[in-house]
C-alpha cells in the first residue's frame, strides 16, 4: 500500500469507525455477540490468499463477517467485567503511535517515546494526588506489572538470588500474601516468579470482602515461626469481584515491619483517585513500593495502557536491566531506558494515547465522567436496597453494584440457577451485558457501571430489565 492509497483508505476507515461509534453509542448493536463458537471461522477462507486482494474486499468482509461476531464494550448497556473505555481522542493517539511505528529500544531509538512517557506518567501521578516520590512507566497490562512487582519482591527478599543460585539456592521459603478476593493475575504472577503455590497465602476477608489485617498478621507469624521469610504483600484497591478496598494503611505497617515488598493493585479503581473525594480509599498508598493502575479501564485510554509506579526505580532497574553492546548509547548515563523498567525490550509509543486523552478531555472532563458513574452506581444501590426480594452483596465504594434476586424459598443451587438464569436471559437478549461471578461459592451478578456512553437512563433501563427477567415466573 502506498502512502496515497493509505490516505484514501485511511479516510474511508476513519469514517467507518466514526459511524460505528455513533451506532454503538446509540445502542444499535446487541451488547454481547449473538453468535456461536466457530461461526466466524466457517465464513472465512481457511488459507491465506496467494495474491493481493483489493481493500474493498477486506472492508466487505469486515462488515459482513467480523462485525456480527463482535461484543460491544462501548455499548451504553455494557455493564460487564469493568469499563474498558476507549475514548476517541485516545484512539487517534493510538493511530498516530501505529502510524509512526516507533520502536523503543533505548532513549536514542525514539527520544520522544521515552520523554513523552516520562511526562504523561508524571501528569497522571499529579492527577492521582501522588507525591513526587513516584516514577511511572507504561506497561501492557496489570498482569505484567504484577509479575514485575513480584520479581522485584523476590529479589529483595532473597538477597538478589537471581545473581547466584536463584530461588533454588535460598535456604528458607519466601512467602507472598494477598487477599482471597485478589485478581487471578496475582496468583499467576506468584507462580511465574517461582515462589510456588505452597508459599502463596490467600488471606481471608471481612464482611465487606476486604483483606483482614488480623488474619494477615497471624499468617505471617505462623510463617516466621516455621522459618519462612515474608517477601511480598499485594493489596487490592477495588477487587475485581466487588471493588472491595483492602485496608492499605494498616497493611502497609505490617509490610514495613517485615521488610516486605508492598504492591498495590488498583487496576480499575485507581482511576477514581483523580477525584480528591475518593483518595481516602487508598490512604497509606505512599508507603507502598509499587502501584498499578490501568488507564485502559475506566479512565478511557485505548487498550493497552497500564501505568506502573515505583518508589525506587533502582529496585526495578537492578532486576530488569540488560545491557548488551548493541543497545548501548552515549546517552545511557543520563537518559531513562524503559526497557529496564519491565520485561519486553521493544516498546510501543503508548504514551501518545494517554497524552491525547488527557489533553482532549482535560482533567475536569475526566473527573466529571467518573463522578457521573459514581452517582449512577449510588442510584442503582438505592433501588436494590429498597426493593423487596433483592439483596446487595457488597458496599458500593465506586461504580460496581453486586446483586442477587432472592425470591422466598430459593436457596443454594436452586438460587444459583435462578441467578444464572435471569442474567443469562439478559445477556442473550443483547439488550445489556452483565457478568455473573461467584462470591464465597454462590453466584451473584455484578453491575459494573462506567462505559463512556452510559447515562442514568441506561442504568434505569437496566434495572427495569433486571426486575422483569428476575421477578417473572420463568425460573
Ligand atoms: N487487577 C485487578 C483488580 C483487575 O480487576 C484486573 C482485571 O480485571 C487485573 C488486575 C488484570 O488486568 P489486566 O487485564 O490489565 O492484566
Amino acid at each position: 500500500m502506498t502512502p496515497d492509497e493509505f490516505r484514501e483508505y485511511g479516510h474511508q476507515l476513519i469514517d467507518w469507525i466514526a459511524d460505528y461509534r455513533k451506532r454503538v453509542y446509540a445502542g444499535e448493536y446487541p451488547a454481547l455477540a449473538q453468535v456461536k463458537y466457530g461461526e466466524l471461522r466457517k465464513k472465512l477462507p481457511a488459507s491465506p490468499p496467494q495474491e493481493r486482494e483489493s481493500f474493498d474486499a477486506i472492508l466487505r468482509d469486515l462488515d459482513q463477517h467480523i462485525m456480527p461476531a463482535l461484543s460491544h464494550i462501548q455499548h451504553p448497556a455494557y455493564f460487564g467485567y469493568f469499563p474498558a473505555n476507549s475514548l476517541l481522542a485516545s484512539v487517534l493517539g493510538d493511530h498516530v503511535s501505529t502510524g509512526l511505528a516507533q520502536l523503543g529500544l533505548n532513549w536514542a531509538s525514539s527520544p520522544a517515546l521515552t520523554e513523552l512517557e516520562e511526562l504523561t506518567t508524571d501528569w497522571f501521578r499529579q492527577m492521582l494526588g501522588l507525591s513526587d516520590q513516584w516514577s511511572g512507566v507504561i506497561h501492557e497490562t496489570a498482569s505484567n506489572a504484577g509479575l514485575v512487582a513480584l520479581l522485584c519482591a523476590r529479589e529483595r527478599a532473597s538477597d538478589r538470588s537471581a545473581g547466584h543460585g536463584g530461588l533454588q539456592g535460598v535456604p528458607s521459603p519466601i512467602t507472598v500474601y494477598s487477599s482471597e478476593q485478589n485478581h487471578s493475575s496475582i496468583e499467576k504472577a506468584a507462580l511465574l516468579a517461582g515462589f510456588g503455590r505452597d508459599n502463596l497465602r490467600l488471606i481471608p476477608t471481612d464482611g465487606e470482602h476486604a483483606m483482614r489485617s488480623d488474619a494477615l498478621k497471624a499468617a505471617i507469624e505462623r510463617d516466621v515461626a516455621d522459618g519462612a521469610t515474608p517477601g511480598a504483600l499485594v493489596a487490592t484497591i477495588g477487587t475485581t469481584g466487588t471493588t472491595a478496598i483492602d485496608p492499605l494503611a494498616e497493611l502497609a505497617g505490617t509490610a514495613r515491619r517485615h521488610g516486605m515488598w508492598l504492591h498495590v493493585d488498583a487496576a480499575m479503581a485507581g482511576s477514581a483517585m483523580i477525584l480528591p473525594e475518593c483518595r481516602s480509599l487508598w490512604q497509606g498508598v505512599e508507603l507502598a513500593d509499587s502501584l498499578v493502575i490501568n488507564p485502559h479501564k475506566w479512565l478511557g485510554a485505548a487498550f493497552d495502557c497500564t501505568t506502573y509506579f515505583v518508589r525506587n526505580p533502582g529496585d526495578l532497574v537492578s532486576v530488569m536491566s540488560t545491557n548488551p553492546s548493541y543497545l548501548r548509547t552515549q546517552a545511557d548515563s543520563e537518559a531513562k531506558n524503559f526497557r529496564d523498567w519491565g520485561i519486553p525490550l521493544g516498546r510501543r509509543f503508548r504514551a501518545l494515547k494517554l497524552w491525547f486523552l488527557v489533553r482532549e478531555q482535560g482533567v475536569a472532563g475526566l473527573q466529571a465522567r467518573l463522578r457521573r458513574d459514581l452517582a449512577n452506581a449510588q442510584w442503582l444501590k438505592e433501588q436494590v436496597d429498597t426493593t423487596p426480594g433483592w439483596k446487595r452483596l457488597a458496599p458500593v465504594p465506586l461504580q460496581t453494584v453486586c446483586v442477587r434476586h432472592e425470591p422466598e424459598g430459593l436457596e443454594g443451587e436452586t438460587l444459583d440457577r435462578h441467578t444464572l438464569g435471569w442474567c443469562g436471559r439478559i445477556n442473550a437478549s443483547g439488550r445489556a451485558w452483565l457478568t455473573p461471578a461467584q462470591l464465597h461459592g454462590r453466584w451473584m451478578v455484578r453491575v459494573s457501571i462506567g462505559a463512556e456512553a452510559t447515562e442514568r437512563r441506561h442504568v434505569q433501563a437496566l434495572w427495569e430489565l433486571m426486575r422483569q427477567e428476575a421477578e417473572s415466573t420463568k425460573r
